[in-house]
């Protein structure tokens, strides 16, 4: 043989090799292993003989629309208030015991009053959450009749883009773009990725309406070359303006200039206007916003079982919309694993259950601390945080128009690295059938979750947080229909039946990796 040859074949045997090791790493390995987990039956649960004590899916849907009609639930506001009587009521009617609403200071914004005009046109707009806000308590408006002054846009608002723009004292228009989540992709990194149905094919992906992407650097940005104020296009967004902003104060400081949102086609209409006026573009922001320190709750309910070892049961009840996936949906299958294990006799419960209901997932996590501070550093030994949130429907957008897609939001459970853990998740999540579930590493997205698991998370708890993160997720269109029903109770069997096993796993178990 030539030696041309015996080269050429052996590039292509180590081609071969090459490409057969990557797709049995990535693709045999899991196709072998969700085999194995398929042959799990719903019978052989930990809890399948006392499913009977399981909340129906009506039941648990009432809590859920008992939440949403209360509003908005910030801490603080007449509908925060009656949640939290709302959690302690339900805490109490089911038998929890050391019922304990652990209060904070937070801080509560409000805008009364928002409008924005472009070259005497009145242009559509939202508040955008947070602004306008130095720190000071009180209440803070833009001058009468609104700031008028030249508008200029930047693009996408990047270091370079403000380079070359004089903004001092000027209204800054900026498009924010939300990062696309490449959910295909996740399945050559994720422990498992659940889609039986194939419906989440390697090409699938979605806008990510949790920030921060070009925004709020954008803000800061134009706050710090002297802009008087900010305007963000909601460029890939629903064509709405009711985003309902974090408080990202943690990444750049208090957001000291107002600003306000506009839909991506009242954006367009701005820019179209500024090119055609130039220098002579000018706008008036209006904002008028009350900053209140109040008192922040998280509740907490305790069940005890023959180990005063805990597992740790939470979600957030707070919303800054009507809130029903973000997160009366999370909040209400919290409920459900309450009211199911406080029927379970105390000599069934190897271990102690602790049910929190969190406020300030809108309010800077204040209460989230306030509970580190009083439950984690006293002396009680939680072992793991089974943390759930956002059962939430599919929508896409059609002719401006957002309607369901028929299937439910992807599913995200980040898991700590612990192999019993991991395997506990798995089993139960493909036992009980919850389709379109992935099961990511907790450094997908950096140091930080994306949940409300990540504070305790940070200290070493070991966590399974499940969310999602459907595109309204932020929107006043967070409304009960987006709920998805159908799913409750079988997320609720699922996670009935993690909560279990994690009060029998050995303790050992809880560090190995
Ligand atoms: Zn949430």
């Amino acid at each position: 043989m030539q030696k041309k040859h015996k080269i050429l074949i052996l590039v292509l045997l180590t081609v071969f090799v090459f490409i057969g090791s990557v797709c049995g790493v990535f693709l045999v390995k899991p196709a072998m292993e969700l085999k194995k987990l398929k042959e799990l039956k719903l019978k052989d649960s930990s809890t399948a003989e006392y499913l009977g004590k399981m909340p129906e899916t009506d039941e648990i849907y009432s809590w859920i629309k008992d939440l949403t009609d209360m509003g908005a639930r910030k801490p603080g506001t007449e509908a925060g208030k009656k949640a939290q009587e709302y959690m302690v009521e339900k805490f109490t009617s089911f038998g929890l015991d050391n019922i304990d609403v652990v209060k904070s200071d937070a801080t509560l914004w409000t805008c009364d009053e928002w409008g924005l005009t472009v070259s005497g046109a009145e242009i559509p707009s939202y508040y955008m959450t947070h602004t306008l806000n130095d720190g000071a308590f009180g209440k803070f408006s833009t001058p009468d009749g609104g700031l008028k002054t030249e508008i200029v846009y930047v693009g996408e608002g990047s270091e370079s883009d403000f380079k070359n723009v004089d903004v001092q004292g000027k209204i800054v228009v900026s498009d924010v773009v939300f990062s696309d989540i490449p959910v295909g992709l996740a399945k050559f990194v994720s422990y498992l990725y659940y889609d039986p149905e194939n419906t989440l094919p390697l090409t699938s992906s979605r806008a990510n309406p949790y920030s921060p992407n070009t925004y709020p650097y954008n803000y800061y940005r134009a706050m710090e070359n002297g802009a008087a104020g900010f305007v963000g296009i909601l460029s890939n967004y629903i064509d709405s303006n009711e985003f309902n902003n974090e408080d990202y104060s943690y990444l750049g400081g208090k957001m000291k200039i107002p600003a306000l949102w506009v839909s991506r086609t009242e954006g367009a209409n701005i820019i179209e206007v500024i090119k055609t006026a130039g220098d002579a573009a000018e706008a008036s922001l209006k904002m008028s916003v009350q900053i209140e320190e109040v008192k922040a709750g998280a509740v907490v309910g305790y069940l005890p079982g023959k180990s005063e070892d805990i597992i740790m049961i939470q979600s957030h009840y707070d919303s800054s919309t009507t809130g029903a996936v973000e997160d009366a949906s999370g909040s209400s299958v919290v409920l459900a694993l309450a009211k199911f294990y406080a029927q379970i006799p105390k000599e069934e419960r190897d271990r102690s259950l602790l049910f929190v209901a969190m406020d300030t997932h809108f309010a800077d996590y204040v209460s989230h601390d306030a509970f580190i501070e009083k439950y984690l550093t006293k002396g009680h030994k939680i072992l793991a945080d089974v943390c759930i949130e956002h059962i939430a429907n599919e929508v896409k957008e059609v002719d401006g128009e957002v309607v369901f897609t028929g299937e439910i939001e992807p599913r995200i459970i980040f898991a700590s690295e612990i192999d019993a853990l991991l395997d506990i998740t798995k089993e139960e999540i493909v036992r009980h059938g919850l389709q379109r579930t992935i099961i990511l590493p907790t450094d997908m997205l950096g140091d930080e979750l994306p949940t409300d698991a990540d504070p305790y998370f940070q200290i070493g708890v070991p966590i399974i947080s499940l969310v999602s993160a459907p595109i309204y997720l932020y929107d006043n269109i967070d409304t009960i229909d987006k709920v998805s029903k159908e799913e409750l109770r079988p997320t609720t069997e699922a996670f009935a039946d993690i909560v279990w096993r994690l009060t029998q796993l050995p303790k050992e178990d809880f560090s190995k990796n």
